[in-house]
């Protein structure tokens, strides 16, 4: 995509405006699945709570793509989009027993990620295929937020309690399909993953009736020019190999799973938003924008950076700017940047905005949330109004006239 393209699009859609490049997304599907094609079975589910727009569920079950949800609303929305329920996997965390039932009558795949859930599900369904999380206790990923695998982590059943889990699975004779972990986001190190894999594979001998086993994701995604990421093709040629040598001491050839949400979609998405003021104080100069942390709430959550750059004069002298939110909080985006000369009514672009950023916007300030558009075939495809005052209104019921404190 041009600035030209993205300009002409928050001309034509609006500002704010949530951007998505299908082409991008079907590479870095296709460079998954290529650098793990040694692998006879292969699957990936779509970790969706990254971007749950329903266009994009469907772009990515075209491309042969399954789902990965954390809620029955994301499995209702993955429904809903046209996977077939056995492509959709449920990976929740803390959720009661109720929840769990229901989307397992919804034909899904379940993920069990704590003992006390295990137990009763186990008394109550024995024959069903479950699939238990562990906690392999590797410390990963870019910061405490994110990485999921250390030891006080509350994602699913230590390693260490492994004994007790397979006591339970024998007890209940539950039917354990699968084995999962996730150890959180960001992970540089390709060694990380090769030695939470070993992890899993112990883990893994406890059972005998396995059908897959689930990697999880984290893969580390590049945020500016010549950042670092997970080196996909390294990490494909080593864990191929190591996974398929697994199955011939298994006895089986077992299906390989990653569920990557940042890895599919981060690079594919673009902000835009207008600069509405340029404010020049004593040492800093502030470019006001329209729009703030209920759009994008990355940088002010946990101090991600996304790469700025002014479509609207990509190739001016640059200067330094702090571009901060119109929320009244502090609401930065990014601190004394350098960003190519800015007037108001200027475009700026925030790259990476295609994982965690959508979802988790919010009307905060009664703000509206922006459109969104999939740039697919050199055109530009409305996926999501935006909203209007009627949403803001929806669901709140005003009290009765007469009624007075
Ligand atoms: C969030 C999540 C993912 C996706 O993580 P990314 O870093 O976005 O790839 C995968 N699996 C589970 C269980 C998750 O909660």
């Amino acid at each position: 995509m041009q600035p030209k393209d993205l300009l002409q699009l928050s001309e034509q859609f609006g500002s704010p405006l949530y951007v998505y490049d299908a082409d991008k997304i079907k590479s870095q599907y296709n460079r998954l699945t290529k650098a793990f094609s040694k692998v006879e079975k292969l699957r990936i589910n779509y970790a969706m709570k990254a971007l749950s727009n329903v266009a994009i569920l469907q772009l990515l079950e075209g491309m042969g793509s399954g789902l990965d949800t954390v809620s029955i609303q994301e499995v209702q929305l993955g429904l809903h989009a046209g996977y077939a329920p056995e492509r959709i996997f449920y990976t929740p965390n803390g959720v009661s027993l109720e929840e769990i039932e229901e989307v397992y009558a919804l034909g899904v795949q379940i993920n069990i990620d704590n003992l006390s859930i295990l137990e009763q599900f186990g008394a109550k369904h024995p024959n069903v295929p479950v699939c238990i999380r562990i906690n392999p206790h590797v410390m990963a990923g870019g910061n405490a937020n994110i990485s999921v695998g250390h030891i006080d982590s509350k994602f699913g059943i230590s390693v260490h309690q492994l004994p007790h889990l397979v006591r339970i699975v024998e007890n209940t004779k539950m039917n354990i399909v699968g084995i999962h972990m996730h150890t959180g986001s960001d992970i540089l190190d390709i060694e990380v993953f090769l030695y939470a894999a070993e992890i899993l594979f112990d883990a893994a001998r406890h059972f005998k009736d396995l059908e897959f086993l689930d990697f999880g994701s984290g893969f580390k995604v590049p945020y500016k020019k010549d950042d670092i990421e997970t080196d996909i093709e390294e990490l494909g040629k080593k864990l191929s190999k190591r996974f398929n040598d697994f199955c011939v001491e298994y006895g089986k050839n077992l299906t390989l799973i990653f569920e990557p949400g940042k890895f599919l979609v981060s690079e594919a998405g673009q902000f835009l938003a207008k600069v509405n003021v340029i404010k020049q104080t004593t040492s800093t100069v502030f470019a006001g924008i329209d729009s703030g942390f209920n759009h994008l709430i990355r940088p002010m959550f946990y101090g991600s950076s996304h790469h700025i750059e002014n479509i609207s004069n990509p190739k001016g002298k640059e200067r330094f700017y702090s571009v901060v939110g119109y929320i009244c909080e502090t609401d930065t985006f990014a601190n004394n940047r350098r960003i190519s000369e800015l007037k108001e009514g200027d475009i700026l672009s925030f790259k990476n905005a295609g994982a965690y950023c959508y979802s988790m916007a919010s009307n905060y300030n009664s703000r509206y949330r922006p459109a969104e558009v999939l740039w697919m075939n050199g055109k530009g495809h409305l996926i999501r109004a935006h909203e209007t005052f009627e949403d803001l209104l929806k669901n709140q019921i005003p009290l009765p006239v007469q009624e007075k404190v």
